[in-house]
């Protein structure tokens, strides 16, 4: 089979502003490729969701540079193609950044080619681990006019509408400093009781004697993980951090290569590897990342877009958690992906058996949005 074209399209919609510790996320945004072969096999990757802040506008260009680097090649050969758009491309386009979130959407294409070609499942083809995962809600993010109330309106409808055995809740704006952001903890705790998992994100916005402090108060309120305390190349600090943290620390999110997550683990620098597929770059690297951890006995919550992070999470028998962005978190998300993808009444989802990813981007729905 050979790739016969690879095309770029890009998505945009107006959403209510949220905020993290470190950035505000306004418009929706979504990067869909697609490639195309001589078997009449089409594949499809994107990129964007949540943290679509990214400057999609530019990912078009990348995918123009790619295109002829992919035209002809077999793309049954996910591994080589991630490694000669990737690995073998530093020198021209740098480690990591646009260039390998471009090449995870292509990567990701691939691989629902390669399972639609097998008739296998993404997920059967990475490990099948297991049929079912247990999720947890990201959200708890900051917003205008959002208050205590509001949070634990959030939490508590996550928990009781959405059936969220765990709820994640953001901190690390500067404005609320350690003691608002605990009163935030707080009010998460009182309002989904002392049964549901309840982590905390700070997205790279701490410095680590604030992270220090933060992981002795949060131990009060049963914190299960601390995410993302510190900036993702300080691997000393998260050593520092893990070692003398009674929670567990997880982040990963941001590693865009194997090597970060060699080095995270080297220093003993968390306990949970947030890896997502739409950034590290795609679902070789991914699986790479998950082996990894296995032999550090360290578990797998993938970060990210949950229809694409299933197949890798629950292919393994150490993905303990996937992330599961709800509807108040992007409205568009009900109607975006098919079919639409929801925790069952114990918080777990069950992975579809469907050739490929499993998942595809509603195009009638999202046409509207087209740039
Ligand atoms: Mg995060």
């Amino acid at each position: 089979m050979k790739i016969t074209d690879i095309v770029s399209e890009i998505f945009e919609w107006e959403r209510p502003g949220i905020w993290n510790g470190g950035h505000f996320y306004g418009p929706g945004r979504l990067h869909k490729v697609t490639v195309t072969t001589d078997e009449g096999i089409t594949g499809y990757g994107w990129n964007g969701g949540t943290a679509a802040e990214r400057p999609l506008g530019m990912f078009p260009g990348y995918v123009d540079y790619f295109r002829t680097l992919l035209i002809g090649r077999d793309p049954m050969d996910t591994r080589g193609i991630a490694t000669d758009l990737g690995e073998k491309q530093i020198k021209i386009l740098g480690p990591g950044g646009i260039n390998t979130q471009v090449l995870a959407a292509i990567n990701i294409a691939c691989w629902d080619i390669k399972g639609k070609a097998l008739g296998k499942s993404v997920h059967e083809m990475l490990g099948g681990a297991q049929s079912r995962i247990r999720t947890y809600i990201a959200g708890g993010y900051y917003a205008e006019g959002k208050g205590l109330e509001e949070l634990k309106d959030e939490v508590r409808f996550n928990v009781e509408e959405m059936h969220a055995g765990a709820v994640k809740i953001k901190i690390g704006d500067p404005n609320q400093g350690v003691a608002g952001d605990m009163r935030r903890v707080e009010a998460a705790r009182q309002a989904v009781g002392d049964d549901v998992t309840l982590m905390v994100d700070a997205n790279c916005a701490l410095d680590l004697a604030t992270s220090l402090e933060f992981a002795d108060q949060l131990k009060e309120f049963g914190v299960y993980w601390f995410e993302e305390p510190l900036p993702i190349h300080r691997y000393q600090d998260h050593g520092t951090l893990a070692s003398a943290s009674d929670i567990k620390i997880a982040t990963g999110e941001n590693g865009y290569h194997l090597a970060h997550f060699e080095t995270l683990l080297d220093h003993k620098g968390a306990d949970i590897l947030n890896v997502d597929v739409t950034i590290c770059p795609g679902y070789d690297v991914a699986k790479d990342v998950t082996d990894l951890a296995a032999r550090h006995g360290v578990s797998v919550a993938p970060h990210g877009c949950q229809e694409l992070q299933l197949p890798l999470a629950a292919a393994i028998p150490h993905g303990e958690f996937l992330e599961y962005y709800p509807v108040a978190v992007d409205p568009l998300r009900a109607e975006m992906f098919m079919p639409h993808l929801a925790p069952d009444s114990d918080g777990y989802v069950t992975v579809p058996d469907r050739p490929g990813i499993g998942f595809e981007l509603n195009m009638d729905f999202l046409k509207r949005y087209q740039l």
